[in-house]
């Protein structure tokens, strides 16, 4: 008698894909940001930043305590201007790939502040905000552009997601993240299979 057993690529197959609970996904680690309120729509929009803190140091947890609320400002110098300060985002990519959530997809986070989009302003009402650790106009590594390809194919799965763009786009001449560091094309490559939309129009192919 012939035992069946199952495949070794059916056996990886099955391991399991992260999910998502009332807007919180398993692949990312969770940290429930107070920075955050309901939302009445779907998000339609994800808005790609980048952040270090301090500018240009890629380590330590000076970005998760931000969103936290709980970073001291006497810690660093560059950390003065942002006491008092209440702001998230829903996912922070760190350098290695390391994923984390702040926010549930299903409320807004509080990343792009006075921004427009097509006409549409207030940008956080309808889009899902993620922070690339990084510092704008520098490159990114390769661990979170595989990092972000994942996170990104899940939410356009979970969400019905429209555009990705950058904040330098929704709040031209006032921000400038993620900058010209940032391969939009690569990003792009690595989610062409997943037919996830529209990019911005006036990105150039790098
Ligand atoms: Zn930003």
């Amino acid at each position: 008698m012939r035992v069946a057993r199952a495949h070794p690529t059916a056996m990886k197959a099955r391991r399991r894909e992260p999910r998502w609970h009332d807007g919180w996904w398993t692949g990312a680690r969770a940290y429930a940001s107070p920075n955050r309120e309901p939302r009445s729509e779907p998000p339609r929009l994800v808005v790609l930043h980048s952040i270090s803190l301090p500018p240009g140091v890629l380590r330590g947890d000076a970005v998760r305590r931000l969103f936290l609320n709980t970073l001291d400002p006497a810690r660093h110098a560059s950390f003065e201007s942002l006491r008092g300060v209440r702001v998230s985002a829903h996912f922070f990519v760190r350098r290695d790939g390391l994923v984390l959530q702040f926010v549930a997809g299903d409320e807004c986070a509080w990343h792009a502040g006075v921004s427009s989009w097509r006409g549409r302003e207030r940008c956080n009402d309808w889009s899902i905000g993620i922070e690339i650790e990084g510092l704008e106009g520098r490159s990114f590594a390769a661990a979170q552009y595989r990092a972000l390809a994942r996170l990104l194919r899940a939410i356009v799965k979970q969400y019905p997601i429209a555009e990705i763009v950058g904040h330098e786009h929704v709040a031209p001449g006032r921000k400038r993240d993620p900058g010209a560091g940032f391969r939009w094309s690569r990003l792009a490559r690595a989610l062409s299979a997943s037919n996830v939309g529209v990019w911005p129009r006036m990105q150039r192919s790098r």
